[in-house]
């Protein structure tokens, strides 16, 4: 359960890669707040090995409302698809762009196909995802938020992190620059950069990232994806309805 006293019944809430890691506790957050929550995913196995239940139904399972589209971001029209499957619900009134990928590859071993594949996920597909939710929005006369998953390397460089730092810092222009067009709209556009977090984004990262706090320094241990449900939930609440363009970081002091 989360904190943050937010309620968001009667609204619908896209999430894009909430079968896993943050997108799933983000998702199920949404749930517990009252939200009908889409989970749009390439797979619907959670690929976390302390749970078994695909998204929709855990959250079903906690008494809310739920649904899986299989959705690969990279490809708008399979967004434009999910969103459309929202008005089934109402209409989407808070998108998540959360779905990404990365591959630890050092700068000099990059391979276009790498570089296409990461940018197709994290950036083309939050570009599209929050132009699309904003158009779908528009028509429908909905004040709506729109809040994408950044990261702390969006603005510090890490080794093995080029193509993917360059996405993120991507989406940190795209936010911004997204709400200075869709504010005369009413739409909100905010992101939440984390830091460490422990999943499995790739084979044996939330081992490798338990490591974190074995020296001196920040942050102290990694994250789990519960430490960022909050700051999602505060992003897509009338609690910030004063908040756009902003980043959110969550990152135990990475970022220091
Ligand atoms: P994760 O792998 O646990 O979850 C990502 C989800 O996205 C998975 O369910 C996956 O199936 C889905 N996905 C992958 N490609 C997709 C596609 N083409 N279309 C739709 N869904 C797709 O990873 P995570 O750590 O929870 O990552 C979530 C977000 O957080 C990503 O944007 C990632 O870049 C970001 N992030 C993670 C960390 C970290 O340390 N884990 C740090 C900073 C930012």
């Amino acid at each position: 359960m989360g904190t943050i006293d937010a309620d968001f019944a009667g609204e619908t809430v896209v999430v894009t890669g909430g079968s896993s890691g943050i997108g799933r506790a983000v998702a199920t957050g949404f749930g517990d707040a009252g939200a009908t929550v889409i989970n749009a995913d390439v797979r619907a196995e959670p690929k976390d090995p302390d749970v078994d239940a695909p998204t929709h139904e855990a959250i079903e399972e906690r008494g809310g409302t739920a649904a899986f589209v299989e959705t690969d971001v990279s490809e708008p029209t399979e967004i434009a698809s999910v969103i459309e499957a929202a008005r089934e619900f109402g209409g989407v009134d808070v998108m998540v762009n959360n779905a990404g990928i990365h591959r630890d590859l050092a700068f000099l071993e990059v391979a276009p196909e790498d570089f296409d594949a990461v940018h197709g996920v994290n950036l083309r597909g939050t570009f599209f995802g929050t132009q699309l939710a904003a158009r779908d929005m528009i028509e429908r006369g909905v004040e709506g938020a729109i809040v994408n998953t950044s990261s702390t390397t969006a603005e510090r460089a890490e080794p093995n992190h080029s193509h993917y730092a360059a996405t993120k810092g991507g989406v940190q222009m795209l936010t911004r620059s997204a709400a200075l067009e869709l504010d005369r709209h009413g739409i909100r556009v905010n992101a939440v950069a984390p830091g460490p977090i422990a999943t499995e984004i790739r084979e044996g990262w939330s081992a490798e990232a338990s490591e974190i706090g074995a020296s001196d320094g920040l942050p102290s241990r990694a994250g789990t994806p519960a430490d960022l449900r909050d700051a999602y939930l505060f992003l897509a609440s009338e609690g910030a309805d004063y908040v756009t363009g902003e980043t959110v970081w969550v990152d135990g002091g990475a970022s220091l």
